[in-house]
């Protein structure tokens, strides 16, 4: 049985005639650059996270270069980052001027080590960028402590995490991105809430934060052609937005229908793999669901099984950003960060979105089954 790693269409039905009509509305209007859904949707994009703003803005790669734009970091700082993550976290952080400074990752989250971060901070040292990779959680508790402790912002990289929870001090609920200073959100199709192509946006309870952010996607203007500082032409589509206030009100329901899939997985992989661990004090949102063996050799058999029976897969990442070529000059080695290298060594991702059914769950399970007992 073919199985995609994700199925866009699954989900339209449903909410077909909606968004055509969304999407026709705006036509008629031809109120195509920051036009009043922008607004709605920004509004109801805060709201749904408990946070105070939100600034749309043209992808997730740029919510985080505005984002640590308009938290102050500059040249000659070092921001704290994953290694284990999409190249959007770190580049960004280039592209300001300022330098990525790569920590371990934990072993059984595959999210930054809070111990690791510590022992990079430095004198530069500006920011910590966490990064709730596949929609995991981060340890945002030990991560907010060393935060306050040595003053440094906090820019939570939500991109794949939208919809996911952490019970702050565990306490209180929090969603991912309301906890840092700002969060950053993609609306790539592919993502929780994924647009109609490209979107992404920034939440903050910061006003100074937000006004910035205001002014960066749109050259650095609040009144046209009155520029108090340089900017970008990066502003979230009409279209978009229209279409993204619709996929809002299901997204909560699409997280749960990912959560049950994922359920699915691990008991039908218990023994077989080490599936995702879902902790008690948060909320998964599942935008990838990822399995490790304990080996390479298992690992690269399961993959190539899959692959022949046109089940879809995907390492996320196989080679962590320390070792890439574009981080040559920061002198990166195999061995600097170990957790980090065996993961990448031993993890992949089978297919996942809200409407997998229970036949397909079963031929990707039973894929990886079968991989394992060759292997073995
Ligand atoms: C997708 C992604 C981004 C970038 O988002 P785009 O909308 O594709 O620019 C950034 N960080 C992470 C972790 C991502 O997965």
């Amino acid at each position: 049985m073919k199985v995609p790693m994700v199925d866009m269409l699954a989900g339209y039905p449903p909410i077909r005639e909606e968004v055509e009509a969304a999407v026709k509305t705006v036509f008629n209007k031809a109120n195509f650059i920051l036009g009043e859904e922008v607004a709605k949707f920004e509004k109801e994009f805060a709201a749904h996270n408990g946070a105070k703003y939100c600034v749309g803005v043209a992808n997730g790669t740029d919510a985080l270069r505005m984002a640590f734009i308009a938290s102050g970091i500059k040249k000659g700082d070092e921001v704290i980052t994953s290694p284990f993550t999409f190249i959007a976290t770190s580049e960004t952080i280039s592209q300001v001027g300022a330098t990525p400074v790569f920590a371990d990752i934990d072993p059984v989250t595959y999210n930054l080590d809070p111990k690791s971060v510590e022992k990079k901070i430095t004198k530069k040292t500006r920011a910590i960028v966490p990064v709730h990779l596949y929609g995991y959680p981060c340890d945002m508790d030990a991560l907010m402590a060393i935060a306050n402790k040595h003053n440094l912002l906090v820019v939570e990289d939500t991109a794949q995490a939208f919809t996911g929870k952490y019970k702050l001090g565990g306490r209180d609920w929090k969603y991912l991105g309301n906890i840092g200073h700002c969060g950053t959100y993609s609306f790539f199709p592919a993502k929780n809430l994924g647009a109609f192509g490209d979107g992404g946006a920034i939440i903050t309870n910061d006003d100074k934060i937000y006004e910035t952010l205001k002014q960066l996607r749109n050259h650095g203007s609040k009144v046209r052609y009155h520029h108090e500082m340089e900017g970008f032409n990066s502003r979230l589509d009409t279209v978009q937005a229209a279409i993204l206030s619709i996929r809002l009100k299901h997204v909560e329901k699409w997280t749960e229908m990912r959560n049950a899939v994922a359920a699915k997985y691990a008991e039908a992989l218990k023994g077989v793999c080490v599936p995702p661990v879902v902790p008690a004090n948060a909320r998964h949102s599942f935008n990838y669901y990822t399995i490790r063996f304990d080996s390479k050799a298992k690992r690269d058999n399961a993959q190539k099984h899959l692959t022949e029976l046109g089940i879809a897969n995907q390492i996320y990442y196989p080679i962590a950003l320390h070792l890439q070529e574009a981080y040559a000059h920061l002198g990166g080695k195999k061995g600097d960060l170990p957790v980090c290298d065996a993961v990448m060594d031993t993890v992949f991702s089978l297919p996942m979105y809200p409407e997998l059914s229970d036949a397909q769950i079963k031929a990707v399970t039973d894929a990886v089954k079968d991989s394992v007992k060759v292997a073995a």
